[in-house]
């Protein structure tokens, strides 16, 4: 494993959320996020952000929500 496809794994990771990659592109993506924690985990929380923001109120600033996701999900991070 060379470590070089992180630059590619996040650069792709909106696309790859959003379900607009081609199938060898998520293929990548996938296989590197098995191998790469800290991809694999820029995923999750923005699979999370994606999650909430579709069921929030509309009316609700995306960026407040942004924050307090992050924050919730940083907060149950360092309790590990
Ligand atoms: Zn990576």
């Amino acid at each position: 494993m060379s470590g070089c496809d992180c630059a590619k794994a996040r650069a792709e990771l909106e696309e790859f959320l959003h379900n607009e990659l081609r199938g060898d592109d998520v293929a990548d993506i996938r296989a590197h996020m098995e191998t790469c924690v800290e991809c694999s985990e820029e995923h999750r929380v923005g699979a999370v952000l994606m999650e909430t923001v579709k069921r929030a109120c509309r009316e609700e600033a995306p960026e407040a929500l942004r924050i307090q996701v992050l924050a919730r999900i940083r907060a149950e991070q360092s309790t590990h």
